[in-house]
């Protein structure tokens, strides 16, 4: 009865596979991905390679995940067809067909070709997804059929999965719309809310859905958003496991259901607050619509599901060079009551993108063509309405610069090499579409910048141009800001607090952090505060500084670590323990005591809380976006906007580069050199913490010091990795090195 033969050769990196089936049967694909031998029906479908193959473009191994030999670099594959005949001989058009794969891991461009024919390109997003193709009348051939998936010529490295293909002989609109699913998705008090349906076949695949965007939907591959809680979607019968979620603070409950054609399947789910963040305002600081960027793939009209659908309360319209209104979008879809845009726009220059806000829809743009960053930022900040500008993703290379390379910039003491004016007011140190491969990289250039004395606002964004790919708002900065009325938010009280530094960056966990004194704790300050100490001076007793954090997580997120950070060195850290398997949030309360007699100065206090990636296909941190490795570990972050601690009590908060400053002016000047005694300085130094040590060496450098006489006057190990990283820039600038 049938006749299966299957013949795998490899010719150089070419992977050449055959195929064949006799169609004398059809074999009925089921929901499972598996392929089962049935009776003859409406579907007759060729089961074309039911593996996932490993292919890479390119030579190297692009992840470590990956072995380290890939299958083949393309696949070609031949198999055996018989079209349906015409049913009635007229009918001028042949039936079209539905070529399916099941793709993970595509960052590049890849081309799927049936018989010379480009049926499209592989969906670009890393998430395991099953995409159909349309087959044009006329392309599938009786006989021998050959199918290609090549990559583009000259992109890097890429390795993905791709397999488990068939051919179906109906339209792709018809398999995806034999059965109907109702999801209904409600808060705790019953009432419809935005939210995210992610809907997976058996194997936990994103799995096509026959609807299209459009009336509040956002859709793509498994993935929809929609604006009023709502959606009636067409789907391929067979088993699925749907999931809904609204972003970090809300639980993520599923349902698994099989349904067959003609059938409609009702379900309503209902969401659990879960992270508590009253009185603090979730901001996306970075967003974009292929509308207005012109690439990505999310509209103006699905960004707006996807907004209300992650809890993103106070959106920030960048697109590039382009200063865009959501509101009318926002009212004609009608999510006006979930949150408050407000306009930006992404400065694009060769110099570096800073996203600055808020903006007039009509007002003239800042000069994206400035190269010099002192003009630039007197630019933005004299463009109307404007008083924030963001450095963001300052780790990454856009034109052949990066803002934190080396080359330009000393991340320990926050230093531009070029004496360039930094004069940004916040900068991103979570950008959830291009995730850096050491999540602390940019958390730890911030450090440097505030010992440097810079007022700099810490950010998380998602910088998303996509419904799915990347997720909006899963990078999100929470704002100190009244928070009853999403919809009526006071921009301006909300960007003030911002400026203060009173928020919290969060990818996917949220830390809390609070001091007070011992001698006056009702005076507990948060992010963006000063503490000023007094010394209890009618009692013996010291003073204790009393530093409580808190780190919240849902359920299906896992924080791990929990640090202090001490003008930006660690101070305490601690391991978290979640349990696994619970549907209960995680909330944990940690206390600390630092006496008063330790802080030599000033400083500041932040909290950081890190943990494992989430891989759940209905909000999966990503894969780097410029990895500097092939091994990549996921992981979730959170910190907190300064807390300012004035220990001496003079109602002023010094920096580590005040104090180095005044040290070197204090400090006796050798009179056969003309430059400050490096003994006495060193002397005095050692009263100090590690970041005015830093910063004094940062200093010298201008009067032609190097670290290694600084060293060797009695700084010892504490200028070693100071002396690092300047032998490591001296290096990318003589190698003009990005
Ligand atoms: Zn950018
Ligand atoms: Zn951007």
């Amino acid at each position: 009865m049938k006749t299966v033969n299957t013949k795998a050769t490899k010719l150089g990196a070419v992977c050449m596979r055959t195929l064949s089936i006799v169609a004398s049967f059809t074999i009925a694909w089921s929901i499972t991905g598996q392929c089962e031998v049935a009776m003859a029906g409406d579907h007759s479908v060729i089961a074309v390679e039911p593996k996932l193959i490993h292919l890479r473009n390119g030579e190297s191994q692009e992840w470590a995940s990956f072995p380290k030999q890939a299958e083949a670099e393309q696949l070609v594959l031949t198999f055996d067809a018989k079209p349906q005949e015409p049913q009635e001989p007229q009918e001028p058009q042949e039936p079209l067909g539905t070529l399916t794969l099941t793709q993970s891991d595509v960052k590049e461009s890849w081309t799927v070709t049936l018989n010379s024919k480009p049926l499209g390109q592989l969906v670009r997003d890393e998430n395991e997804l099953e995409t159909d193709f349309l087959i044009p009348s006329g392309t599938l051939k009786q006989g021998t059929n050959q199918l290609s998936i090549t990559c583009r010529n000259n992109s890097p490295s890429d390795d993905i999965r791709v397999g488990r293909i068939v051919v179906h002989a109906s339209a792709p609109s018809t398999i995806r719309s034999e059965a109907k699913l109702q999801i209904e998705i409600l808060n705790q008090d019953h009432i419809p809310v935005p939210g995210r349906i992610t809907v997976t076949n058996g194997r936990g695949t994103l799995v096509p859905i026959g609807t299209k965007s459009g009336n509040g939907l956002a859709i793509r591959e498994g993935v929809i958003y929609t604006a009023n809680g709502r959606a009636d979607l067409a789907v391929a019968s067979g088993e699925y496991k749907i999931t809904v979620g609204r972003g970090l603070e809300y639980s993520a409950p599923s349902t698994s259901l099989r349904i067959s054609a003609g059938e409609t399947a009702k379900r309503t789910l209902i969401l659990e607050k879960q992270v508590a963040t009253d009185n603090w305002i979730a901001c996306d600081t970075h967003v974009h619509t292929v509308t207005h960027s012109g690439h990505g793939d999310c509209t103006i009209e699905e960004r707006m599901a996807t907004l209300a659908g992650e809890g993103i309360e106070f959106p920030i319209a960048t697109d590039h060079n382009q200063q865009i209104d959501y509101r009318p979008m926002a009212e004609t879809v009608g999510v006006t009551p979930y949150f408050t845009s407000v306009i930006g726009n992404e400065v694009t220059t060769k110099r570096g993108h800073f996203n600055a806000f808020p903006a007039l829809a009509n007002g003239h743009t800042p000069n994206h063509n400035e190269l010099e960053w002192g003009k630039l930022f007197d630019n933005i900040y004299s463009t109307p309405n404007i008083r924030v500008a963001i450095l963001n993703h300052a780790r990454d290379l856009h034109s052949n610069f990066r803002p934190f390379s080396p080359r330009h910039h000393l991340s320990l003491t926050g230093d531009n090499l070029d004496d360039w004016q930094q004069n940004f007011n916040a900068m991103e140190l979570i950008n959830s579409g291009a995730v850096q491969t050491d999540p602390m990289e940019l958390f730890r250039d911030w450090c440097g910048l505030i010992n440097h004395g810079l007022r700099v606002t810490p950010v998380g964004c998602s910088d998303s141009h996509d419904v799915s790919r990347y997720i909006v708002g899963q990078g999100r900065t929470y704002i100190q800001a009244d928070d009853h009325n999403p919809g009526l938010i006071d921009t301006e009280a909300a960007l003030d607090s911002f400026l203060n530094g009173r928020v919290i960056v969060s990818y996917g966990l949220l830390v809390q952090l609070q001091v007070s004194s011992s001698t006056e704790l009702a005076n507990s300050q948060g992010p963006g505060d000063t503490l000023s100490i007094r010394q209890n001076t009618d009692s013996t007793e010291q003073t204790t500084l009393i530093i409580t954090a808190k780190v919240l997580a849902p359920h299906w997120s896992r924080p791990r670590k929990l640090q202090l950070f001490l003008n930006g060195t660690p101070k305490f850290s601690v391991d978290l323990n979640p349990k696994t398997k619970t549907r209960q949030p995680f909330a944990s309360t940690i206390q600390w005591n630092i006496p008063t007699e330790e802080l030599p100065h000033d400083a500041w206090l932040t909290a950081v809380a890190t943990g494992d990636g989430i891989n759940s296909p209905h909000w999966p941190t990503a894969k780097p976006y410029q990895p500097d490795s092939a091994i990549f570990e996921s992981k979730t972050f959170s910190c907190t906007g300064p807390i300012w601690l004035d220990a001496n009590g003079d109602g002023e908060y010094r920096s580590a580069r005040d104090y180095a400053k005044a040290l070197i002016s204090q400090t006796p000047v050798d009179q056969k050199t003309g430059k400050p005694d490096l003994e006495a300085l060193a002397k005095s130094l050692n009263t100090h913490d590690q970041a005015v040590v830093n910063q004094a060496l940062a200093l010298l450098l201008k009067s032609e010091i190097e670290p290694s006489q600084v060293i060797s006057a009695g700084v010892g190990k504490r200028g070693r990795e100071f002396e690092r990283q300047w032998r490591q820039a001296r290096q990318a600038r003589i190698e003009q090195q990005e």
